[in-house]
Order: structure tokens, then C-alpha cells, then sequence
């Protein structure tokens, strides 16, 4: 694969709500707009059963249908959502105007005028041994997709946010039994999703509980739970474990090129006319890899427009 000559308006990199936003905005500003799917097409609702706080569908909607409808409504605009991981992002030195230049895993090189990043975020793990090597043999970090290994099965799930408490939920329909596992004696997650977990009978919770081991050679055992306020240790047999701690925004291959914080969250907001614009005139960011608090579908949609539409001004201004 080399260079593709054709020299696009926007390029947008990730395929979640946030990316298939801004392609609808840019394609119908008439911008030569394409999408870079990356590694996870349609992103993190395409691992969500159930979507009951999108607007427009009073008894909710599935997360893979929603997204598969948003492709459908990009493609329909004749955006190309192309396959493919961005390895890297570059100035080109083409003249007369600055281009970027994007690097795809298999070689393809593209051009772009604007670059709009949109590549949301992956599972975190707790980073114990073992845990890398059961993923697939008993370790998860999605309830979704994986859940239908533990039918009748005891698990756990580790976390105390929405993703923890929906997994809790998800997982109680198939399994014989679901521990729910925070290292603190309140949940983060919302109100709707704590309601749920505390009232289903089949959720056991453990308060101030972390895991200290993951134990099993060939397949998960069992884990070893520290209780943070007593000390007490506890063995807990289980054939599943799914970690739910939160993920990590998928902006590795960025580094050294824009400002990114501690965490690796893109850094956006210094520019007040393009609010979405990284330190690098001409690359913008939305969704869940950018340093915004709420991380939610509907506000990563909201802000792959904002990213669109300060693309098309700052493009037409240059
Ligand atoms: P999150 O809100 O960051 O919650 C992560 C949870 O994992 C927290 O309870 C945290 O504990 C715990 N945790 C973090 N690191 C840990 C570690 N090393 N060991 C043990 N526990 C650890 O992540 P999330 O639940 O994936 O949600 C991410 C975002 O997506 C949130 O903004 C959430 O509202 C949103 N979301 C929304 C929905 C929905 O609206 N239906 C569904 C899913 C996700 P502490 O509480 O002690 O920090």
C-alpha cells in the first residue's frame, strides 16, 4: 500500500458516537470527509446491550443497532468509513498548504487538511498477575460480549461505577450469582444504576474490597479480596471475573505530537474560537479521549459536532 493522492477536507480518527458525529457534520457541510473505523468499530456502545438514556427512544434501543445506524446515516452521506488503526500522524511537507499526513497499519498513507480525534477509550485493567493471561480463560473486561460463557456460573465483577453496576445487572440474568466487588463503601455510578445493583436479589456486594490475587493456571479459580478497613482476606471461588475500573484513553500513538494530560486524555479548550482544537492548529478532538468530565455517549456525539463545526469554520478561514 502507498500514498493515497486524494487530499481530504477532515479526517476523522475512531468510529464511536463522537467520530460518526462529526463525519455527519463535515459530510454535510460538504467537506471531503472519511472515517478511520480503528480498532473497535463503532466504539464502546457496540459493547452495551441496552441504551435507555439516548433521546428519541422512550423504551430504549440496542447499542450495536444505534451504531450500525449511524454508519448507515454516514455512509448514506457518502463517507467512506474505512478499516484500519492510525499508526501515526505527521506534518506533510506538500506545499503550498500544511497537510497532515496519516499512517494506517497497513501502510496506507493518507492526506488530510484537518484532523478531528475521536479514538474514545479501552478497558482498564488492575494490572495483576495472571490477569493478562486468563483474559479468554475466566477474565473479562466485557460483560456483554463475554457473558454468555457463564451461563449458570458464579462471577464477579470489580468496580463501582456505571460499567460495573450495568455489568452486575447484565450478568445476574445469566448467571447463578454475581458479586460485585468496590474498593470503597459507595458507588460512583448513577443513581438509576445503584438503585438497580442494591435491589437485585442475585448481586451480592462487597464494600472496601479489593483484589489482592487472581489465582488459577490454565483458567480462572478463584481471587483472593482484601477488605481495605479490616484487613481480613478472603478466598473467592469464581469461573468468571470481569474488571469494570474504567478505561483509558486510546491516544498512545499520539504522544509527541499534541498535548496530552497525565493520563493520556487529549488536551482541547485553550483556543477559544475553536474550543475542540488540540495545541496543533488543524487537529481537534472529541469524546471520550479528550480531558472532558462527563463521559457519555450523548456528550461525545454533542462534541464530535462542536469538533465538525470548528473544523469547517477553521478550514474556511485559513
Ligand atoms: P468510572 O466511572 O471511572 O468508574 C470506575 C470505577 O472503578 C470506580 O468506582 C473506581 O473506584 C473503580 N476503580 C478504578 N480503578 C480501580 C482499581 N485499580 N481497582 C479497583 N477499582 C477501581 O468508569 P465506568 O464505570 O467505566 O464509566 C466511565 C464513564 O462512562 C462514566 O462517566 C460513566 O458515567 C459513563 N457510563 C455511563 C453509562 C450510562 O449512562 N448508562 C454506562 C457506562 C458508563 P472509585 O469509585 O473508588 O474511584
Amino acid at each position: 500500500m502507498g500514498e493515497n493522492k486524494q487530499i481530504l477536507d477532515t479526517l476523522i480518527i475512531g468510529s464511536g458516537p463522537a467520530g460518526l458525529t462529526a463525519a455527519i457534520y463535515n459530510a454535510r457541510a460538504e467537506l471531503k470527509t472519511m472515517v478511520i473505523a480503528g480498532n473497535q468499530p463503532g466504539g464502546q456502545l457496540t459493547i452495551t446491550t441496552l441504551v435507555d438514556n439516548w433521546p428519541g427512544f422512550p423504551t430504549g434501543t440496542g447499542g450495536v443497532k444505534l451504531m450500525m445506524d449511524m454508519q448507515q446515516q454516514v455512509r448514506n452521506l457518502g463517507v467512506t468509513i474505512l478499516s484500519g488503526v492510525v499508526k501515526l500522524v505527521s506534518l506533510s511537507a506538500s506545499q503550498p498548504v500544511r497537510l497532515f499526513k496519516i499512517e494506517l497499519d497497513n501502510g496506507e498513507i493518507l492526506e488530510s487538511k484537518a484532523v478531528i480525534i475521536a479514538t474514545g477509550a479501552a478497558v482498564r485493567w488492575l494490572n495483576l498477575p495472571k490477569e493478562k493471561e486468563l483474559i479468554g480463560h475466566g477474565v473479562s473486561g466485557c460483560a456483554t460480549c463475554d457473558g454468555m460463557f457463564f451461563r449458570g456460573k458464579i462471577v464477579a465483577v470489580i468496580g463501582g461505577g456505571d460499567t460495573a453496576c450495568e455489568e452486575a445487572g447484565f450478568l445476574s440474568k445469566i448467571c447463578e450469582k454475581v458479586y460485585l466487588i468496590h474498593r470503597r463503601d459507595g458507588f460512583r455510578a448513577s443513581m438509576t444504576e445503584q438503585k438497580k445493583v442494591l435491589n437485585n436479589p442475585k448481586v451480592e456486594i462487597w464494600w472496601n474490597s479489593e483484589v489482592a490475587e487472581i489465582k488459577g493456571e490454565e483458567k480462572l479459580e478463584a481471587i483472593k479480596i482484601l477488605n481495605n478497613k479490616t484487613g481480613e482476606e478472603k478466598i473467592l471461588p469464581l469461573d468468571g471475573l470481569f474488571v469494570a475500573i474504567g478505561s483509558s484513553p486510546a491516544t498512545k500513538f499520539l504522544e509527541g505530537l499534541v498535548e496530552l494530560s497525565e493520563t493520556g486524555q487529549v488536551l482541547v479548550g485553550k483556543n477559544k474560537d475553536f474550543i475542540t482544537m488540540t495545541n496543533i492548529e488543524g487537529i481537534f478532538a472529541a469524546g471520550d479521549c479528550v480531558n472532558i468530565k462527563h463521559k457519555q455517549a450523548i456528550v461525545a456525539a454533542g462534541e464530535g459536532c462542536r469538533a465538525a463545526l470548528d473544523a469547517e469554520s477553521w478550514l474556511g478561514a485559513r
